[in-house]
């Protein structure tokens, strides 16, 4: 079958969800000569306000992901929660089409809706491990990647029967839907087992071993239609409360060990899952220099967005390239970057972060700076050592 791909500028790239992922996605795609169709659910997103078009819809709206499928070449997502069913539906829609198997009644539709097989990028199943703590605990194991000992939760007397392997402290997080430290909690001893797991509202879960790492890293890494696979310099990610507050990268003092972990640990990951597009692996390093993974998200990763200044080609561009079939642009380093995130409020302070020259300021046009909300960030480069 001839490929699509590369896509020609002129091609429409459609995306699911419209926060700020979405948005520098979007800015990266209209460089390239790409028009945005973004697919959110609320009004007046950052991502739908640089986009040229925005369907309002739930995700899983048919006649959203029809009309979306109609006029894209290729889909994208900027939001791991979004349901796997979706993209497995677009998926289909796309072969479908281009396998000409609709029936009459529907004929002008294929006219529109084009070939689109490989409709969606990165793939249903990405979505599915990433979305389900548990199977992506699975996954990492089956494929020889190190990660925290962990146990499936479904009662308070799992918790108790799990501990004394992966305890006496361990942490328990909900299997879905957690991000930025939501849905998760310490268990003290096989006395709290049912306060915390009240604590995550009674949710399926997963029990973690604590791990004593000396630091947080992460890996964005990237892999195109070919197969071929690049990786930036790791990030160094200090956490407050949960959420991101500074990124420094190139990762000062990592060992040459440590960085071909990780790499192969990102390649390892992309490869089993028939990866197109940009993963943010997220890790966690040991004393003695060794890695564990503690999760990955199909998607762009703020612990990347110091790539927007420190390489020639950022980690959102390269998503675009990937998803387009587009050859993977350079990931070297070209300065040293400190990324701080700008969380609520911090974000009215812009005239102070305007004046500053050293800063190169990044807002995501949020209407409303809720309190921890990622409003935007900067990021202070300085030379390479
Ligand atoms: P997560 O939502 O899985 O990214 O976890 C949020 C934060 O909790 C991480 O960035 C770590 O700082 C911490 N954390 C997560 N899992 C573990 C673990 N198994 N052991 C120790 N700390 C952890």
């Amino acid at each position: 079958m001839l490929s699509r791909f590369p896509l020609p500028p002129g091609s429409t790239i459609g995306i699911l969800g419209g926060g700020q992922l979405g948005r520098m996605l979007a800015m990266a795609a209209a460089r390239l000569g790409f028009d945005v169709v973004v697919l959110e659910p609320e009004p007046d997103s950052p991502a739908s306000r640089v986009a040229s078009r925005t369907i309002h819809a739930r995700y899983e709206d048919p006649d959203a992901l029809k009309a979306l499928a109609a006029l894209c070449d290729v889909v994208t997502f900027e939001f791991e929660n979004v349901p796997a069913e979706v993209v497995e539906r677009l998926q289909m829609l796309g072969a479908v089409a281009a396998r000409g198997e609709l029936p009459p009644m529907v004929a002008r539709e294929v006219e529109q809706i084009q070939m689109l097989d490989d409709l969606a990028a990165p793939g249903e199943r990405a979505l599915a491990v990433a979305q389900d703590r548990v199977f992506e605990k699975e996954f990492f194991r089956s494929h020889g990647i190190p990660t925290a000992g962990f146990a499936p939760i479904a009662t308070a007397a799992d918790i108790a029967a799990a501990l004394p392997q992966l305890g006496p402290r361990a942490l328990l997080k909900t299997r879905r839907e957690g991000y930025d430290g939501k849905g998760q909690t310490w268990v003290e001893g096989a006395g709290d087992a049912v306060a915390a797991l009240a604590r995550i509202g009674g949710k399926p879960a997963i029990l973690e071993a604590a791990v004593p790492f000396v630091r947080e890293l992460s890996v964005i890494a990237a892999r195109g239609r070919g197969g071929e696979v690049a990786c930036y310099p790791l990030g160094e990610n200090r956490h407050e409360a949960g959420v991101l507050r500074t990124t420094l990268a190139p990762a000062p003092n990592l060992s040459a060990a440590t960085r071909e972990q990780a790499e192969a640990i990102a390649r390892k990951t992309l490869e089993a899952l028939d990866y197109v597009g940009v993963v943010g692996v997220e890790l966690f390093e040991l004393a003695d220099g060794s890695l564990k993974v503690n999760e990955f998200a199909p998607r762009v990763h703020n612990s990347g967005h110091w790539t927007l200044d420190g390489c020639e080609v950022d980690q959102f561009e390269q998503h675009i390239r990937a998803v387009a079939g587009w050859p993977l642009g350079k990931t070297e380093a070209l300065a040293q970057v400190e990324m701080l995130n700008l969380l609520g409020e911090e974000a009215l302070d812009w005239p102070a972060f305007a004046a500053d020259p050293s800063a190169r300021v990044w807002l995501y046009g949020k209407r409303e700076a809720r309190r921890g909300r990622k409003m935007g960030h900067i990021n202070r480069l300085k030379p390479l050592r």
